[in-house]
């Protein structure tokens, strides 16, 4: 007999979660939700960068290794997707050859400090009634042992250390990666690649030991829940988000109750 697989959660589903259940629900839960979403030029350009930054820390590929040849990996991934115009786009591609060119003159000029031990991995932590799982984009391991997970954010104007401490991915990184490496101290590092910034922390066990309670109540909390009599409630975003059209057809749906 088969056993079932358990649930799976990741911040990215508990982050929409946080932000409004009915977009959980279409994102997750309910396929109609698919046809409603729309490409966005934010997400083209972060995935476009990431690419790039992918390339150039992993070992295994040496097609990435200077500036120009980031340069060149840029145009050669770049998402078009999602940008209002032509115009819009060659602006964005400009700022984003600037930003694989600078960080990639600041790291070959840097002294080495860490070793990249992954890039762009999925990993998973069983919690008992459902999986922890989370997509992280590098983890270094620092001189002396400290493993550092490290995420690139393409929109943020700077980071600093409360970011990364209210930060639930960053949070959910370090919960994953304790028991993947064991007795090593986890540092969770968040580069603002705008601005050229970073910032690094590293959580108590008593204060990872709270997220998880918090994280796990949350969890449970999303994968109990009745969707199938879920009532829309409208949000301040709603203006904004894909799903408009879906939540609008729920006779107890109003966009003026918020
Ligand atoms: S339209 Fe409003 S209530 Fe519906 S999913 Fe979007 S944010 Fe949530």
């Amino acid at each position: 007999m088969r056993v079932p697989r358990k649930p799976t959660i990741s911040p990215s589903k508990m982050t929409t979660y946080l932000a409004c259940p009915t977009k959980y629900m279409w994102t997750y839960i309910d396929s109609r939700g698919k046809w409603y979403l729309r490409s966005k030029s934010y997400y083209s350009f972060g995935t476009s960068l990431h690419s790039v930054l992918q390339r150039f820390h992993d070992s295994g590929d040496k097609g990435v290794t200077t500036t120009a040849e980031a340069v060149a990996a840029l145009e050669e991934s770049w998402v078009q997707a999602g940008y209002e115009s032509q115009e819009q786009m060659m602006q964005a591609l400009g700022e984003g050859k600037e930003i694989v060119e600078k960080y990639v003159e600041e790291s070959l000029a840097a002294p080495v400090t860490a070793k990249t031990l992954f890039v762009e991995k999925m990993f998973r932590r069983d919690l008992g009634s459902f999986v922890l799982i989370g997509r992280v984009d590098r983890i270094d391991e620092r001189e002396g042992g400290d493993i550092d997970i490290v995420d690139y954010k393409s929109g943020r104007s700077g980071v600093n250390e409360d970011d990364l401490r209210n930060d639930l991915a960053m949070s959910a990184y370090q919960l994953i990666l304790q028991e993947h490496f064991p007795g090593r101290k986890i540092w969770a590092t968040i580069i603002a690649l705008r601005a050229d910034s970073r910032a690094s922390v590293s959580f108590s066990t008593e204060e990872l030991e709270q997220f998880k309670q918090d994280m796990m109540a949350l969890a449970i909390e999303i994968l109990d829940r009745d969707w199938e009599n879920h009532v829309p409630v409208a949000k301040s975003l709603c203006s904004k988000c894909d799903f408009l059209p879906l939540c609008n057809k729920h006779p107890e749906f109003h966009l003026d109750s918020e």
